[in-house]
């Protein structure tokens, strides 16, 4: 449903004599006239811009994403690049989109304010800087073009008047020549200085800037606005827009806002010659000036500005949308001029929208390792942050009621870098317009996938789950894909399809394994019938659409006689399996609360599975790295006779319960805490870690002041930054190679 900004439209334009950026139109698709088809879609969509206008700037509740809104604006402009005569003085296109709220008492501002011509690609933004040097050699010959170029903050902007160091009018942006009266407001923001530092003010001065919502602060306002049962904002910009556009001030006082200056608009008695220098200016008077701008020369330099805070946007106190890009001199900038909506000697690039709009299709549980349920989004699939999502979490039945989120309803996606997506909450404005009807999620009552009755933990718990550990096919499937996990047994082959086809399998009825413990005694027999139904939008839960046969050849109907390449890895890979070391046979148990950590220090403390089962509660707790929740959830699970069977079969089918001890390793490192980070040419971090152990020391994952030793490998990170400060002494992998032959030197040192 959603188009992405970038995609629909390809723009291209030239700077013309006057100046103007004309779209250049495709000569094979010109239509003279344009047929009544044509110019009932423009009116219509013209229309749908206007709302969406009005719904995000004067309500700070939008109904589309920025992207939908982007795609919908980028139509326009092309169907009036292909048919000028359409473009009326009222076009979206040739206004500033802001209005201004009755509830405000309305300001003119001395010098127009305006919006920026945006680019969704690198190859855009080259073609514009092209563009607009061109344009610049054209008015001043031979003039050498600096690049002003700093963060697109996703805030909103204001207009501050100060005369003679006073401020006297705060006001929004509104359409550009009229804002709306925001002066008590602004007042409250601390960093907004009311009289300026220093001297030598100019007469007058109008200091545009944006005000955002720093993100650290965000949760925690969505969080009170829940609690007192208000709907939360959808991102910071809302939330800024919201608090700063207050009709009480002591509200937006509560609100913890701050702001950037990124241009002047009218001054006298301001002598500067660029807008980089009036940056140098504005901040000896006191005003917030970004730490980030930088004047570039070329377009290399940009694009490598462009490319670090793509990476690291969500580093910054505030959201950013994407990077700004200006002449610094206002000479050129007034050779290059405006149109009625942008400024021509500035551009932003957009990065890719981490927010966008989907429908919510359903709500369903997923029954997890250790039973717990949760339930979870299922959306009409969306790209977002460069990935394409259908699922997101809905972690418990609290937070689906705290979202206020309905089956059916449009709802915002967020999707921030590397984090995982999140439901953010519902479109209410849209809600009633659903068809079929929004109806309430219920959480069942029952477990989905064995029927047994649901219920909490321990009282009060908001979590629920289902106690049918043992048995309930969905805890088994997600024990098998764990136990098969890079930390555990490290299977490859066994993936969460695999896991799903060796517990619920579509074909035969009785699936090939029925508990963990039978998993060292599959044969490609049992393997050969194995058919799998899923639904491919939705990864990792059966719901039974298309079939897949599995372990043997897919799409074919005729059995065949041989196994799959795939069948053939996994039996492979079960046979190295067996000779994983005692910490992995412990993770891959499922016990609670026993991760790699707590293996590998019981693992290192015992020697043996055998005695760690036989081990009292106090001597597991009083292992370091372990303590007591973890000894009691050992106690507990070794108590069951189910598990103790896992581990014996498992002993039975050969895996190796015991550590070997390395005789012939030297006890080097006796005492000594070390940290490995980056990564090395001659260990993985696993290997690494396992040679500090056998040697008799502790292999740590993070830095302190305790810590002996930190290794750092190829791009190491945070943990080398924090060894520096805390003047710890430091290692490459020589160096960490001869510790470990060595140990410390006597004077102390390491043994170089
Ligand atoms: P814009 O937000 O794309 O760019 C102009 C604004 O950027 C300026 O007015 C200023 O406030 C801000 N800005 C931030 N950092 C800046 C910097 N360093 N230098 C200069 N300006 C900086 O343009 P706009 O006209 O305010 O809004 C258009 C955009 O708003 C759309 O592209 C869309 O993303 C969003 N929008 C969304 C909806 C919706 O319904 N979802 C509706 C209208 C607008």
């Amino acid at each position: 449903m959603l188009e992405q900004p970038g995609a629909p439209v390809a723009r291209s334009g030239a700077l013309g004599q006057d100046g103007k950026v004309t779209p250049e139109p495709d000569s094979a698709t010109v239509d003279a006239t344009p047929s009544d088809q044509l110019r009932e879609e423009y009116a219509q969509l013209a229309e749908e811009i206007r709302a969406h206008r009005i719904a995000y700037y004067q309500d700070a509740a939008p109904t589309v994403s920025d992207a939908e809104f982007d795609a919908l604006f980028r139509r326009l402009e092309e169907l009036e690049a292909l048919h000028p005569e359409l473009v009326s003085n009222d076009s979206p296109t040739q206004e500033v989109g802001g209005e201004v709220s009755a509830a405000f008492t309305p300001v003119d501002h001395l010098a127009r304010m305006y919006s920026l011509e945006d680019v969704f690609s690198l190859d855009e933004l080259r073609a514009w800087l092209d563009r607009a040097s061109a344009g610049v050699e054209q008015r001043s010959p031979g003039a050498r073009v600096s690049w002003l170029t700093e963060l697109k903050i996703d805030g909103l902007a204001v207009n501050l008047l100060y005369r003679k160091g006073e401020l006297v009018r705060a006001a929004t942006r509104g359409d550009g020549v009229t804002g709306e009266d925001i002066t008590h407001n602004v007042l409250t923001i601390a960093s907004i200085p009311r009289h300026l530092a220093g001297s030598d003010h100019p007469q007058e001065v109008e200091v545009r800037g944006e005000v955002f919502f720093p993100t650290k602060e965000f949760g925690q306002l969505n969080e009170r606005m829940v609690a007192a049962g208000k709907a939360p904002f959808a991102n910071p910009r809302n939330a800024a827009a919201g608090s700063l556009r207050q009709k009480d001030p002591a509200m937006t006082a509560e609100r913890p806002l701050d702001m950037y200056v990124h241009g002047i608009g009218a001054r006298t008695g301001l002598a500067a010659e660029t807008q980089s220098e009036t940056y140098d200016l504005l901040k000896a008077w006191g005003l917030p000036t970004s730490p980030y701008y930088k004047v570039l020369q070329t377009q290399d330099e940009i694009l490598d500005y462009i490319a670090h805070f793509g990476e690291h946007r969500h580093d910054l106190l505030h959201e950013i949308d994407g990077i700004v890009i200006k002449v610094d001199s206002f000479a050129l900038q007034r050779a290059l001029g405006h149109t009625s909506r942008v400024p021509r000697w500035s551009v932003a690039y957009k990065y890719p929208p981490e927010e966008v709009n989907t429908k919510l299709l359903d709500i369903l549980v997923n029954v997890g390792r250790t039973g717990r349920v949760t339930p979870f989004g299922l959306m009409e699939p969306v790209k977002v942050a460069g990935s394409t999502v259908g699922m997101a979490t809905l972690h418990n039945q609290e937070v689906v009621k705290a979202k206020g989120v309905m089956i059916g309803d449009i709802v915002v996606l967020r999707k921030a870098g590397d984090v995982i997506p999140e439901i953010v909450g519902p479109v209410l404005a849209l809600r009633d317009k659903q068809d079929p009807p929004v109806r309430e999620f219920v959480m069942p009552t029952e477990c989905p996938s064995c029927g047994t009755p649901l219920q909490p933990a321990k009282e009060g718990d908001v979590d629920i789950r289902c106690p049918n550990a043992r048995s309930c096919p969905s805890q088994l499937r997600e024990r098998v894909f764990h136990l098969a996990g890079r930390g555990a047994f490290d299977i490859e082959a066994l993936g969460y399809e695999a896991a799903i086809a060796l517990t619920q399998p579509a074909e035969p009825a009785i699936p090939p394994i029925t508990t963990e413990a039978e998993i060292f005694d599959l044969t490609p027999e049992k393997l050969a019938d194995v058919k799998i139904e899923r639904d491919k939008k939705v990864k990792g839960v059966v719901t039974g659409r298309e079939l897949v046969p599995y372990f043997y050849s897919r799409g074919t109907a005729k059995k065949p006689s041989e196994p799959s390449a795939t069948t053939r890895k996994l039996f492979t890979e079960l046979e190295k399996a067996k000779k994983q070391p005692l910490w992995r046979v412990l993770v891959a148990l499922s016990i609670r609360h026993v991760g790699p950590t707590a293996s590998r220090a019981l693992a290192t403390a015992f020697g043996s599975m055998e005695r760690i089962r036989t081990a009292s509660e106090e001597e597991l707790a009083n292992v370091d790295g372990v303590g007591p929740t973890i000894a009691a959830a050992l106690k507990e699970w070794f108590a069951e006779d189910w598990h103790r069977e896992i581990v014996d079969r498992w002993a039975a089918a050969g895996v190796r319960m015991e550590d070997e001890v390395d005789e012939s390793a030297p006890r080097t490192l006796e005492g000594l805490t070390i940290v490995v980070t980056g990564s090395l040419q001659r260990y993985n971090r696993d290997e690494a870690k396992e040679a500090i152990i056998t040697r008799g020391g502790k292999a740590s994952g993070s830095v302190s002041k305790n810590t002996s030793y930190v290794v750092a490998g190829e791009n190491a990170g945070t943990k080398l930054e924090k060894a520096e400060a805390l003047g710890i002494p430091v290692l490459d992998e020589d160096g960490f190679i001869a510790l470990l032959q060595n140990g410390q030197a006597s004077d102390g040192g390491p043994a170089t």
